[in-house]
């Protein structure tokens, strides 16, 4: 908690309220598990983490003044070590084209997660005048957007209150198993749901939230289960 107000306050220093991946660590203080990465502000950099990293990797545009990242060409996906310098340079373009005076923090370099067995879900806060921080959960991509199959609860949640969210969306057949898929770690996202809400109602000045998508992935005996890939907030 002493480590996320330390992130928040060093934010707030900032003319702009709006965070993204730079934000991560903020997941990190409140135990919500993110895939290994770095921002960095050089190929050469970018290169040297890559290295470290097990696999090819993702890499992302890091800017307040792109909030969907991939609308721009902002996140190459499957970056094999001898591309990274170079998808550095194409990123940085791109935000560039996009907007000429754009503010770049930098690019993330992140570990792939494996979504061939995962399923990605939703997990976010908004402050409601009326209700207070409601958290919502959904399972992401088209389901989130075309479906509008989401659950909310006030924060903050119970355990119970979010077992129930993965259970009353419409999709929660797709988190238990279906078409010969393996069952994702329910009991993970649930945690993570409750880790969320503790952090939005420690710091009420954040304002917006949102964990898109948190990868839920099939129960690996003593492995990470739940992956925060990418995130979006607003602060006071
Ligand atoms: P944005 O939502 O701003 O476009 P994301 O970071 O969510 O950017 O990336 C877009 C998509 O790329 C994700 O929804 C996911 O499908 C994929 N992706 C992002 N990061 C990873 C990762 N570390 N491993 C695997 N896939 C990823
Ligand atoms: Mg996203």
């Amino acid at each position: 908690r002493e480590r996320a107000r330390e992130i928040l306050s060093s934010v707030r220093d900032r003319d702009d309220n709006r965070l993204g991946v730079e934000a991560m660590e903020l997941l990190d203080a409140y135990g919500i598990e993110t895939p290994a990465g770095e921002i960095v502000d050089s190929p050469a950099r970018a290169s040297e983490v890559a290295a470290g990293i097990d696999g090819d990797v993702v890499m992302k545009i890091v800017s307040p003044d792109v909030l969907h990242k991939s609308d721009i060409g902002g996140v190459a996906v499957g970056v094999a070590d001898a591309d990274v310098a170079d998808t550095y340079e194409d990123l940085i373009t791109r935000a560039r084209n996009y907007q000429p005076d754009a503010t770049i923090l930098g690019v993330q370099v992140q570990e792939m997660v494996d979504l061939d067995d995962g399923v990605e879900t939703i997990v976010g806060m908004n402050r409601d005048p009326q209700f207070g921080p409601l958290v919502m959960f959904g399972l992401g991509g088209i389901f989130v957007e075309v479906m509008e199959d989401t659950a909310f609860r006030v924060a903050p949640v119970s355990e119970p209150e979010a077992r129930e969210m993965t259970e009353e969306i419409r999709s929660a057949p797709l988190l238990r198993g279906a078409r010969g898929r393996d069952p994702v770690d329910v009991d993970a996202v649930i945690e993570t749901i409750g880790r969320l809400s503790q952090l939005v109602t420690d710091f009420p000045a954040i304002l917006e939230l949102d964990i898109n998508p948190l990868v839920a992935l099939p129960d690996a005996d003593g492995g990470t289960n739940v992956a925060a890939v990418d995130v979006r907030l607003t602060v006071d």
